[in-house]
């Protein structure tokens, strides 16, 4: 594919880069990302894998924008709240890159329509508030083959975790690490706890980052490992995730 004049000039900080280079910016035009959730998380990993030009994004969601979000929900403005978010969130995508198709799902991911929704994207991205949803999005990722990119928050800590036991044997997927959703009042969520607004910024922009490596191959990828981030301390710890042959999901011996 030929790029033209703009977007030579919109990506020549990516095209300059040796490891991605024009053949790296052809693939994240190509590339197809479902993003779950456009709240916290969403916000800027919508906005970074939009910046960068990925060519088709998918928004999933089906909450409508309050004045208590915009403290850390980047990609909504004062005058979005009330609207959908998935409709406030593709406006904002539009408005900075008009290479980027955007389709906005404003419905809850299910056990249902998970499958469906997931089945034309290349990878999906979980930046949903609940173990339920994080499960039922894995499982449908391990049925269809697809990389996940997944990531959660809590007031001061973030962890991020790339799943793609398709890609090898000693990969595992989210339910390995997680068999099943703990009970909803074990749940945190930002309504309950509250969050710092910028740690939201930094873990959804390192989950951004991960989708951009998988697209591009540039780097190590995350999977088989889950990052733990400690905004406090500003650290970060890397742990090992191994699969469970046992797994219901992916599981050899399941
Ligand atoms: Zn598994």
């Amino acid at each position: 594919m030929d790029f033209t004049d703009e977007q030579l000039e919109r990506y020549a900080r990516h095209i300059i880069l040796r490891e991605v280079g024009g053949a790296g910016q052809v693939a994240l035009l190509n590339a197809k990302v479902l993003v779950v959730g456009a709240g916290g998380l969403g916000a800027p990993l919508l906005m970074y894998l939009a910046a960068a030009g990925v060519g088709t994004i998918g928004i999933v969601d089906d909450d409508v924008v309050e004045l208590s979000n915009l403290q850390r929900q980047v990609i909504h403005a004062t005058p979005d709240v009330g609207k959908s978010k998935v409709e406030s969130a593709a406006e904002s995508i539009r408005a900075l890159n008009p290479d980027v198709t955007v389709n906005t799902y404003r419905e809850r991911l299910t056990d249902e329509n998970a499958r469906a929704l997931i089945a034309d994207y290349d990878i999906v991205a979980d930046g949903c508030d609940n173990f339920k949803t994080r499960l039922i999005v894995s499982d449908a990722c391990v049925a269809l083959g697809k990389t996940l990119v997944s990531a959660a928050l809590g007031p001061y800590e973030g962890q991020l975790a790339t799943f793609k036991p398709h890609a090898g044997d000693d990969l595992p997927c989210y339910r390995c690490f997680l068999p099943e959703a703990p009970p909803p009042e074990a749940e945190r969520t930002c309504s309950d706890f509250g969050i710092l607004g910028a740690v939201a910024g930094v873990v959804g922009t390192m989950q951004a980052l991960e989708v951009l490596k998988e697209i591009t191959g540039v780097g190590d990828s995350l999977a088989g490992k889950i990052l733990l981030i400690d905004a406090l301390a500003m650290t970060n710890r890397k742990i090992a995730l191994k699969p469970d042959p046992k797994c219901p999901a992916c599981g050899k011996d399941a």
